[in-house]
């Protein structure tokens, strides 16, 4: 214990003077040390196990240390490590088609990326050179990442920050029924009108300037905002009339999250572009892409595409892609997501629900799945404000608390705690899961006005 108690100490010391992390104001966190992961589960160095509810940042969608994923990817090190990205090499070959085996219709070619960001910029510089077009429109509350053209698309405050580049980038507002930013009742509702201001923004932008138009399909940091039916086909309908790119971001939903290898797939709607990454290797090495449809990859048939990356379909990533696939289509686990989700997770989140005042609204599909706390269920005033820091956001610190005490890690956003435990999460944890957020919302029930 003694030996273990120095390497955590040791681990902390040197994060503290040497890792600087995202997001944060350097000396004000503290990150808690882990000494191992398996599973839905990791540990610290004290001997507590959590169940992680959160899967890394909504990646492990296999879980920790998969051994199939673990092995190809050991195997393939020992083997060959790296190649250029001009080589045709076997594992990038087999990923790239294992990929476009599974996207929506004709994107059949893949940009390979280091990961979610990175396919962002891509798919927006591929727009934007196939329509001759500057502008790019994206929806308030969505995030696509943080390099700068993904930060500007973000439309959550993240990118108030890093304002100063916001040039040509468009935000309008995607359906959100129970916080509608159209005052409508009914999901129809919500969903034509957020179809008639989409369509009017175009207008008064200029339909000749618009490029691309680039939505999460399910929103995944805004809060697993799952679109009304008819959305998604709405949208696409607007790209065709107006000769604008469609791109769909699935870095969060794709490869399983929401019981479907892409969510698009639940609406039957093909985008241009769509962007991946983290489940594509459940993260075990770092990649994402971009999915192109033929129209877009005709544009660079005989012209240069401007874009590169010296880790374009690195080998040792692409190897973990295609353990990755395999394995999610051997085990069935894109299936088992989408049955956890019909009839353990949503079933027993609605249950949760009735008993805690507040829980305003559970939402959510597969193993993605969202509940938002309020002071109020009448008003639907949020547990904490908008971009709430300091005092203001302590209720939902006091509710993170309880919940690591129960050993549960959550992935908590705002005034919401966001539930992605891994896609093949056993029946029994998440029952265990669900029984220590049971308890914890009694902090949050506390806290009503
Ligand atoms: N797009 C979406 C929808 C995301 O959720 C994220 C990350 O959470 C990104 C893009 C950015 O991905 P990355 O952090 O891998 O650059």
């Amino acid at each position: 214990a003694d030996a273990l108690a120095a390497v955590k100490d040791a681990v902390k010391e040197a994060d503290r003077n040497h890792v600087f992390h995202s997001w944060s104001a350097q000396e004000l966190i503290d990150p808690l040390a882990v000494a191992g992961a398996e599973g839905s589960y990791f540990w610290d160095y004290d001997g507590n196990r959590y169940l992680d509810f959160s899967s890394a940042l909504v990646y492990t969608n296999i879980g920790y240390q998969h051994p199939k994923v673990a092995a190809a990817i050991a195997e393939q090190a020992a083997k060959l490590c790296t190649l250029a990205p001009g080589f045709a090499v076997d594992v990038r070959s087999e990923a790239a088609r294992l990929i476009a085996e599974r996207t929506p219709g004709d994107l059949d070619k893949i940009f390979f990326t280091n990961a979610g960001a990175e396919a962002v910029e891509n798919a927006v510089r591929m727009a934007r050179l196939h329509t001759g077009r500057p502008k790019v429109m994206s929806a308030y509350r969505s995030y696509h990442g943080a390099t700068t053209t993904a930060i500007n698309l973000t439309g959550d405050a993240r990118r108030f920050g890093n304002d100063g580049a916001t040039a040509g980038v468009v935000h309008f507002w995607g359906p959100f029924l129970y916080r509608s930013p159209f005052h409508a009742a009914t999901e129809q509702e919500e969903c034509e009108r957020a179809l008639r201001h989409l369509e009017d923004t175009i207008v008064f932008e200029g339909p000749q300037s618009i490029a691309a138009i680039i939505l999460e399909t399910v929103g995944g940091a805004p809060g697993v905002l799952v679109p009304p039916a008819g959305y998604l086909k709405g949208v696409r309908e607007l790209c065709d009339r107006y000769g604008i790119v469609f791109i769909l971001d699935e870095v969060m939903v794709g490869f399983g999250r929401t019981g479907a290898w892409f969510a698009a797939d639940h609406w039957d709607v093909t985008p241009d572009l769509l962007c991946f990454a983290k489940g594509i290797t459940s993260g075990y090495v770092p990649l994402g892409g971009v999915a192109i449809s033929a129209a877009i990859a005709e544009t660079f048939a005989r012209r240069p595409y401007p874009g590169g990356l010296t880790y374009s379909g690195h080998v040792l990533a692409c190897a973990a892609a295609v353990a990755t696939v395999n394995t999610m289509a051997e085990e069935g686990i894109v299936e088992q997501s989408a049955r956890t989700g019909a009839e353990l997770l949503g079933p027993g989140l609605r249950e949760i629900a009735e008993r805690h005042p507040s829980v305003g609204e559970v939402r959510g599909m597969g193993t993605f799945w969202a509940l938002e706390l309020v002071k109020d269920a009448g008003t639907r005033e949020p547990l904490v404000p908008y971009n709430a820091s300091g005092a203001d956001a302590a209720p939902m610190g006091a509710f993170g608390a309880a919940l690591k005490k129960g050993g549960l890690w959550p992935l908590l956003a705002g005034n919401r705690i966001h539930v992605a435990p891994p896609c093949n999460i056993s029946a029994d944890d998440v029952a265990k899961g669900l029984a220590i957020l049971d308890e914890a919302l009694s902090v949050t029930d506390a806290h009503m006005s």
